[in-house]
């Protein structure tokens, strides 16, 4: 239903946590957030969920939760009950891989089976959740490719957002018939299902187009086709009454 993300300098999980409560007006069963702090010497993803509200979410985070990018999201059920395992972000066994997703994949149940017959443990009921094991499968170079080889074998929709903890310095984005824009800020980026969630940061934004993927690092970012091939992407700037 949501997405809000955030990579920059500042201590993430707060931003993340208002993004959310200013999508929460679209509604939504549960909510989880994913964070990272990728000047660690060995990244890590650290991820809390729940099921309910945003301010559920908020009381399961921990003290010491200190990172500088993540991605978080508030679910409306598609595929599986609400709970806190259905709930996403949605990571491999590894740990390596996060997905947040908006939308839905239509051709799951068969993407399941398959990865389950080749010995993948499933966690959750998600059709989200192929996802991330096909990301976590593919042995392309980079984090984008293993993300686009993983969306030709999906039929269905999506707004989603990526991270993983071998490429901590990015978050790599993908739409198609689920709306995912870009928030430019001074040295830190923001991406969202809606600018209602970055509008208090910044007003310069990047609405992706169906079939398209973006790259977001503190202080850059690119946009390109699923298929690769780079596209121009030059910033807007909102309107607001706040
Ligand atoms: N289909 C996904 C699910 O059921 C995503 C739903 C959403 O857009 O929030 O988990």
């Amino acid at each position: 239903c949501g997405i809000v993300g955030y990579i920059g300098r500042r201590d993430v999980a707060p931003l993340l946590l208002e993004g959310l409560q200013r999508l929460e007006y679209r509604g939504y069963d549960s909510a989880g957030v994913v964070i990272t702090s990728p000047k660690a010497k060995s990244p890590e993803l650290r991820m809390v969920k729940a099921k309910g509200r945003v301010r559920e979410l908020e009381a399961r985070i921990p003290k010491r939760f200190a990172g500088t990018t993540g991605i978080a999201h508030t679910r409306w059920a598609t595929h599986g009950a609400p709970s806190d395992e259905n709930a996403h972000p949605h990571l491999d066994a590894d740990n390596k891989v996060a997905v947040v997703h908006n939308g839905i994949i239509d051709n799951a149940d068969e993407l399941r089976a398959k990865l389950a017959a080749d010995g993948v443990v499933f966690q959750s009921e998600t059709d989200t959740e192929v996802l991330t094991h096909l990301i976590a499968r593919s042995d392309a170079k980079t984090l984008e490719e293993r993300i686009r080889t993983a969306l030709q074998s999906v039929e269905g929709t999506y707004g989603i957002a990526v991270m993983h903890a071998d490429f901590a310095d990015r978050i790599v984005v993908a739409r198609n018939g689920s709306p995912v824009v870009l928030g430019i800020g001074d040295k830190e980026m923001f991406v969202a299902s809606d600018v209602a969630a970055l509008v208090a940061h910044t007003r310069q934004v990047v609405t992706l187009g169906d079939g398209e993927m973006a790259t977001i690092k503190a202080d850059d970012f690119r946009t390109y086709t699923t298929e690769g091939s780079r596209t121009t992407a030059t910033p807007t700037t909102v309107e607001w009454e706040a």
